[in-house]
């Protein structure tokens, strides 16, 4: 398991990571979410140790890493953009730290295979990496990675110089994969999606320190503050006797009998559903329908009650 406990990391007088808490368990992927400069990769380059610690702890299976140099924590780093060593082969570059390790050649080639395998490259071995598609090279940075079978990877923003589709296919792989490798990971990401599908805990992070952590569908349905419900995209927020309140998209239904009298003022077809605007005495809200409704119409809608969620202010 890795431990992390009231971690600071600062740059000069800027807190990076401003007294940050979490574990990670071993067959666990954790995703970190958060905008530009929140301390997502400082967060990783401290934990890797590629940058110090002003205060806290971080321990890997028990044993504190600040006693240890980076290349003897156990811990991998993948980046966005997969550096590969220019005019050598796939095999090569994948066994690169295996080499620095000592490792001799037949163990080497076996790994090679293996970890071929695992990323979806069999008999990549003798291609040069500078013919290789973007996905292709981020299979092999990935294998290169996984290599030295690190009990920790962190992988900051992986997929971020790959196109939509691709990006698609290697969010529903990695979790897979690195199930497989037995590995914990921190996936960090700037993309909701992508932390929705790599990660089995979201962990939402702002000004060095963590908003929530939870499943996905928690940090969706169940966030705890307003900061963090704007942040997930939310828009139904409503104040309601001095507080404010989460609508949830889903929660209305349309009624013929109850619910209240509401304006239909725009719908468009997404996902196989209707995204409704509609105005309300609380303003104007969103709903996903199953239905189209007439723009210009006034429709019942029952809103469920366990779909307003009360949030701190913050
Ligand atoms: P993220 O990965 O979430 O985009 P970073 O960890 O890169 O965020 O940066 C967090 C904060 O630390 C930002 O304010 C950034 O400007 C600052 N920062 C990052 N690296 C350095 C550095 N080497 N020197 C000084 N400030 C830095």
């Amino acid at each position: 398991m890795l431990e992390i406990q009231d971690l600071v990391v600062r740059y000069g007088d800027v807190e990076a990571v401003a007294g940050l808490s979490i574990d990670v368990a071993d067959d666990e992927t954790l995703a970190l979410l958060g905008p530009s400069g929140c301390g997502k990769s400082t967060l990783l380059r401290a934990i890797a140790g590629l940058e110090a610690m002003a205060s806290g702890v971080v321990r890997l299976d028990g044993v504190d890493l600040a006693r240890l140099a980076p290349h003897e924590r156990g811990v991998g780093m993948m980046f966005q953009q997969p550096a590969l060593f220019p005019h050598r082969d796939v095999a090569a570059n994948i066994e690169f730290g295996l080499r620095m390790a000592g490792m001799e050649v037949s163990g080497r080639r076996r790994r090679v295979t293996e970890l071929l395998e695992l990323v979806g490259l069999v008999g990549y071995e003798s291609r040069d990496v500078m013919t290789l598609s973007g996905g292709e090279a981020q299979r092999v940075a990935l294998a290169r990675s996984l290599a030295p079978s690190p009990s920790v990877l962190l992988l900051d923003e992986p997929f971020g110089s790959l196109d939509r589709a691709l990006r698609d296919r290697l969010v529903d792989e990695l979790p897979d994969l690195l199930r497989a490798a037995g590995i914990a990971a921190i996936h960090v990401t700037h993309d909701h999606a992508e932390a929705f599908g790599v990660g089995d805990r979201v962990a939402v992070m702002t000004d060095g320190k963590l908003l929530q952590v939870g499943p996905a569908e928690d940090i969706w349905r169940k966030p705890e503050s307003a900061e963090l419900a704007r942040f997930m995209g939310h828009r139904n927020i409503v104040e309601r006797e001095g507080r404010p309140f989460l609508v949830l998209p889903t929660a209305a239904s349309v009624d013929a009998v109850g619910g209240v009298d509401t304006k239909v003022l725009a719908t468009r077809f997404r996902d196989g559903r209707f995204v409704t605007s509609v105005k309300t005495d609380e303003g104007v809200l969103e709903f996903v329908l199953q239905e189209r409704l007439a723009v210009g119409s006034t429709v019942k809608l029952t809103i469920a009650g366990d779909a307003v969620i009360p949030l701190e202010r913050a």
